[in-house]
């Protein structure tokens, strides 16, 4: 057992069995903390590290709602677990396309992990200095600090040359970005999420929890007494012996915050994440290391914990938090109707030789046997809004 399965065990021993839920928060929380998981060299790669066009397609839906919207000012550009700030440099190029979308713009990323706080300081640095009229921007600063550019921005104004975006960081969705419309994006990030897990049984629904077997190793376990009707929605009681029904609290409980303050403050989210869209009984937990599957328990922190995002559970809340939502849709569906074999085209075109490797890279984020129908997309948009691009 690794030093994390040690504290856990310890945390066990003294205080008995811990959900699911907090097992897998302990573990992605000191995952995450120490590396970058990213790429061939990492554990897993996702939309934006694979093609450019994913972000440049998040980044031209975000200006047409926007636009949509009649151009709020002061608004915000929220990234849920930004990974390498790959994601978030395309969109910000894209949104160039839009006048005045980067204008009174805040970047805000919300991101726990310090080591790929750095990597995304990079990654936003070098893009605005490879890319004019962006003045270089400064390394990452502290929680909440506000990044702004070394230098006096080249045109004036109130401490802002054109198209240079202040952004900052939070460790978490809260309140302090409530007070704004903002458009927020979160791509395999509630994946991430901490989930319970209930198993049915000829006593009830079980909670599956992790405990310490005969040799104090990490061992799953049921409870032995089912957990209370009320935890296990109506439609779903009646499952056979053996289903597993997951529900992610956190997930849930982000949803409304994020609904709600859109319903107030207008704007849009878009969620885009591997997950099912009709009530599922099936185990989805699983821990990826350098590309393959591992085991849960035995090395805690040492691979990505995730589980597939219930889509449904994530549209009820936000409806009930007063919001209006669109999909889920297939990635592939969304990807297309936003343009995304166009501007594959157009990005061949201009390069000279012709790069047809364009073509493979997108065609893993479309086609239904690789991430086009697995991976979906929802969107929370205040009840004013009519159908969003893309869906
Ligand atoms: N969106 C990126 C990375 C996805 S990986 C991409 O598409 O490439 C998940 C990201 O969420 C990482 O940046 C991770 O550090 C962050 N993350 C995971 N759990 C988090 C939590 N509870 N709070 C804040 N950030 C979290």
């Amino acid at each position: 057992m690794n030093a994390l399965g040690q504290r856990i065990a310890a945390l066990i021993a003294a205080q008995g069995p811990i959900s699911v839920a907090e097992f897998m928060m302990l573990a992605n929380n000191a995952y995450y903390a120490a590396r970058d998981p990213f790429g061939a060299g990492g554990d897993f790669i996702t939309a934006p590290e694979i093609s450019q066009t994913f972000g440049e397609m998040l980044g031209l839906w975000c200006v047409q709602i926007w636009h949509d919207q009649g151009k709020p000012k002061r608004k915000r550009l929220v990234e849920l677990g930004p990974g390498r700030g790959t994601l978030m440099a395309d969109v910000l190029r894209a949104a160039r396309v839009m006048p005045g979308f980067l204008d009174d713009l805040e970047v805000v990323l919300v991101e726990a992990s310090p080591v790929l706080r750095k990597i995304q300081g990079e990654t936003l640095s070098a893009f605005a200095r490879a890319a004019p009229p962006h003045p270089a921007l400064s390394p990452a600063g502290g929680e909440g600090k506000t990044w702004e550019p070394p230098s006096p921005p080249r045109s004036g104004g109130e401490g802002r040359g054109e198209g240079v975006v202040p952004f900052r960081w939070v460790n978490q969705f809260d309140s302090t970005l409530m007070d704004r419309p903002f458009f927020l994006l979160a791509n395999e990030f509630f994946d991430a999420l901490p989930i319970r897990q209930f198993v049915k049984t000829a006593r009830g629904w079980c909670e599956r929890m992790v405990t310490l077997d005969a040799n104090c190793t990490l061992a799953f376990a049921l409870s032995p007494v089912p957990a209370p009707e009320t935890l296990i929605p109506p439609d779903r009681r009646d499952a056979p012996d053996g289903s597993i029904y997951e529900v992610s609290g956190a997930a849930i409980s982000l949803a409304v915050d994020i609904a709600h303050a859109i319903a107030h403050n207008g704007g849009g989210a878009l969620i885009v994440d591997y997950g099912y869209d009709e009530p599922g009984f099936g185990e989805t937990l699983q821990a990826v290391s350098e590309h393959a599957f591992a085991t849960i328990l035995d090395a805690p922190g040492e691979s990505d914990l995730s589980a597939h995002v219930d889509f449904l559970a994530l549209a009820a809340a936000a409806k009930v938090a007063g919001a209006s939502v669109f999909g889920p849709t297939t990635q592939g569906a969304f990807l297309q109707n936003l343009g995304i074999v166009r501007r594959t085209e157009q990005l061949i075109a201009s390069r000279k030789p012709a790069d047809l490797s364009l073509w493979t890279d997108v065609d893993r984020l479309i086609a239904p046997e690789q991430m086009g129908t697995l991976f979906k997309a929802l969107a929370i948009l205040p009840t004013s809004a009519s159908i969003p691009a893309g869906f």
